[in-house]
Formats: structure tokens, sequence, C-alpha cells
């Protein structure tokens, strides 16, 4: 007999309580974490899908793993085990343990960037455009224009536009180019994937230029579920396989554990220039810790090496797609806008044609995001304006080049059920849509305003 049902492939051993709320108390929660919803408690959510980083649930091996874990501070057997799973894994020669993935950025790019020095993404991920922008060098966004565009079905919006990266090189010179970063997948542009003919273009190009060539690897498993699914020639590969011929063609990686090392907290840098390793290793031991353990402990790396493993079977990564598409497939019937097709760790909502009345300089995303707090206590982020837009000169928005609503699915937390539940609260929000207003944000610190911004409801401002 064939499935139609791709279930949950584990049994839960452990529980977590969900407090379930009222829509008052949701209400005067809301208020007080001036609608944002990162200043929630997260006893006051019932279904938490900020984010599916560092909320993974481990499993019975991790935790046994846990226990093993050895807190010696120099050459831990837990450090080696961490570092043997990623250089199997990356090829990379050179590893480097950090508390997680943006002290790794920190790490290179405060190294190889700098006034002067321009980096060229797919998409930069906020704190990576974040360390990059903070070391005074320019941070480029090159996708293709096809993840531009939100409506439209092609097997790869995460690629790069190769066409734009050879612009970029000539307009302002290879010797200027700290470094091309390939983030796969491609969280902030909708968590779409990275063909390997992609990878490759890019990493030929790199090489005729001789610029440093960076996988932002943390969700590379995901990533090659699609390559193996949808690219001609990797049917018969593992994923495991897959990932490696990526890594192979990078010069190094940066990777936040809390996505695919199925762990709550950690990350690395991995790069094949021992020069640059050095010097990247002196820092890490001023900033993070001694380089076999980096900021973190033991028993943190023997679950990350044990979670680079998982992460890889084949049963997971069907389940753990599956789980996407299938609460893609119920919005779109449903008439909400969602990013096509569905990436490989979250659903995007098109906030702009949800409440198209909504103008990107009353933040569109902002107001679903909290609508759907409000309704089904429900938390997400807005990938948007908020998170993305600047300021010109007259102090007026340059709004982002999309305003999308994420709803991120941590790795093994949620069912089936849960996510009927949020496709309920969706098919509430569809029905009073049209009154629904904007926000204008009352307080916001300079660099990732989204963490701590402040908002006002424009409709509190009218009445
Ligand atoms: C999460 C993430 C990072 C940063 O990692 P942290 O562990 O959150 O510091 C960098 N790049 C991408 C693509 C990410 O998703």
């Amino acid at each position: 007999m064939k499935f139609r049902t791709v279930i949950e492939p584990f049994r839960i051993k452990s529980v977590e309580r969900i407090r379930l709320t009222t829509e008052e108390e949701r209400r005067e929660f809301l208020h007080r974490a001036h609608y944002n919803p990162f200043l929630l408690h997260s006893d006051q959510v019932i279904i938490d899908l900020l984010t599916d980083s560092g909320t993974s649930a481990m499993s019975s091996e991790q935790w046994a793993g846990i226990m093993r874990g050895d807190e010696s501070y120099a050459g831990a057997s837990s450090w080696r085990r961490m570092e043997a799973a990623v250089h199997d894994l990356t090829g990379y020669p050179y590893v480097m343990p950090t508390h997680q993935g943006r002290a790794a950025e920190h790490l290179l790019y405060t190294r190889i960037g700098g006034k002067g020095k321009y980096f060229i993404s797919n998409t930069h991920f906020d704190t990576t455009r974040a360390n990059i922008e903070f070391s005074g060098a320019t941070a480029i966004d090159c996708p293709i224009p096809e993840g531009r565009r939100p409506e439209l079905v092609h097997p790869f919006k995460g690629n790069l536009d190769t066409q734009q990266l050879l612009t970029n090189i000539e307009k302002h010179g290879a010797e200027n180019m700290a470094a091309v970063i390939l983030t796969v997948t491609n969280n902030s542009g909708g968590g779409q994937p990275v063909s390997m003919e992609n990878a490759r273009a890019v990493s030929a190009i790199c090489k005729k230029y001789g610029i440093l060539f960076i996988l932002d690897a943390c969700r590379i498993a995901e990533n090659a579920w699609f390559i193996k699914h949808r690219e001609p020639g990797f049917r018969e590969k593992t994923y495991r396989a897959i990932a490696q011929e990526m890594f192979s063609l990078a010069d190094g990686c940066i990777f936040s554990a809390k996505k695919d090392a199925l762990v709550n907290i950690g990350g690395f840098l991995a790069l094949n220039n021992l020069e640059l390793a050095l010097q990247c290793r002196s820092v890490l031991i001023i900033t993070e810790g001694y380089s076999t353990y980096g900021g973190l402990s033991g028993r943190d790396m023997e679950a990350i090496a044990i979670g680079l493993e998982e992460v890889f079977d084949a049963d997971y990564l069907e389940y753990r797609i599956r789980s996407i598409g299938y609460l893609a497939e119920k919005l779109q019937e449903m008439g909400v806008p969602i990013m096509l097709p569905p990436g490989g760790h979250a659903v995007y909502v098109d906030a702009k044609a949800f409440y198209p009345h909504i103008p990107p300089e009353e933040y569109p995303g902002q107001a679903l995001v909290c609508e759907l707090y409000l309704k089904g206590g429900i938390r997400c982020c807005e990938i948007g304006s908020v998170m993305f837009g600047k300021y010109d000169e007259a102090g007026m928005l340059i709004p982002a080049q999309m305003e999308l609503v994420r709803l991120a699915i941590p790795r093994r937390v949620y069912t089936q059920s849960h996510m009927d539940y949020v496709a309920e609260t969706f098919s509430g929000l569809l029905e009073g849509r049209g009154a629904v207003a904007g926000f204008r944000i009352t307080s916001e610190p300079p660099f990732l305003r989204h963490f701590t911004a402040r908002f006002e409801s424009l409709a509190e401002v009218c009445v």
C-alpha cells in the first residue's frame, strides 16, 4: 500500500505544555509588547512560528550525547567529535566552533570586510548584512529576478544572479570584492533553494576572479532535498552527498547550528585557507573562547555532532519538507497569497497582497503579524520594511523589495493538528481583512531594528 500521509517519523517522549490564552488576554499582552511580537513572553504564545532557529526538538540520542559531553577546557572528546563531523560533512580542514552563526560571521566578515569592500549574495541574511555593514563594507543582494516575485513558480528561486555578480565585479573591481556569499536555502529571500548548477557557476566566477566564495550553509540539508527532487542528475544521490558536493565548490562556510544541526545553540566557521583561518582563530580566542570550544560547552558540541548526522536522514527530510508544503497548500487553497513554491523551513505570506489597502509605509507585514497573534496566539516574524526598510536623507522610508510574513516551522516540534490550527486562524483573518489598519514606529535602534522597535497602531491613533 502506498500512503499519502507523511507521518512525523518520531515518537514523542517528553512534552511541553502550551498555555491556551484568550483573545482578550492576548490583546492586552500585545499592547504591553508595543505591537512587536519579539517583545512578547513565550508563555503568552500558543504556536510559536517566530523562527526555526534554535527551536528544534532534540532527539533521545542527542540528549544522551548531552550527558556524554566532555567539559575539558582544551582538546575535549566532544570537540573532536564535532570537528570530525564538520570536517567529514564540509571537507574544510579548519573548523572554529562559535556560540552561534553570527559569531562566525563576525569573525570572518570583520577580517575580510571594512570600508571600500563589497560583499555579493543571493540575499544577505539580516545578521550577515549587519556584520558586514558594521565593518564598514557594503552588502549587495543579487537574487535572480524570479526570486523577487512571490507569485512566480520557479524550482530554484534562491539562485544568485550571476550576470549581476559579473556586473558588480566589473563596477567595483575584483580586488574590492571581500566575498561572495551563497545563502542555502535563501532565508530572507523566502527559504528558497539554490541549485547545484548555480553554485557551480558562482564558484567558477569566484575562481576566475580570485574572490572568496563562502556558503551560508545552515539549511544545506533542506537545500539538498530540493536538489535531489528538482534538479536533473541528483535522484540517485544521497542528501549528504549532495551537500558535500556543494561544500566542495566553496572556500568555506558559516553555519548556524541552530537550524539544520538540530540543536538549540551553536555554530561554526569552517575554512580551506590556513592563513585566513589563523586570523579568525586569534579573534575566536579573544572573543568567543579557546579554539577547541569557541563559545560552546562540551555537551553542545556533542549534540551538534549527532544533529549533523540525523538531519540527513531521508525519512526526516521527507517529513520536514512535506510539513511545510502541507501548511502552504492549505493556505493556498483558502486564497491566502503565499510565496510560491514554498521553501524549506517556512511559509511566507505576501502581506502586501493580503492587505492591499495598507501601504508599505504603514507596514502591512507588521499588521498581519499582530492579527495572527491576536486571533490565534500565533507568533511569527515580519520580513519586509520593518526588517529591511531604510530611510532616505529626507527621513522618508525606502521600503523593502517585498512585504513578507514568515511562518517558520521549528524542526520536530509541532504536529499536523498544530498546522491545521494555523490554517484555521488564517481563515478567520481572511474575513475581516479590509478593516485592519497599519502601524507606525514610535522608537527604534540603529541596527536590527525589528527585534526591539516599538509600534503604535494607526487604528488607535485615528480614534
Ligand atoms: C540564522 C542565520 C544566521 C545567523 O545565525 P545565528 O545562529 O542566529 O547567529 C546566518 N545566516 C542565515 C541564513 C541564518 O538563517
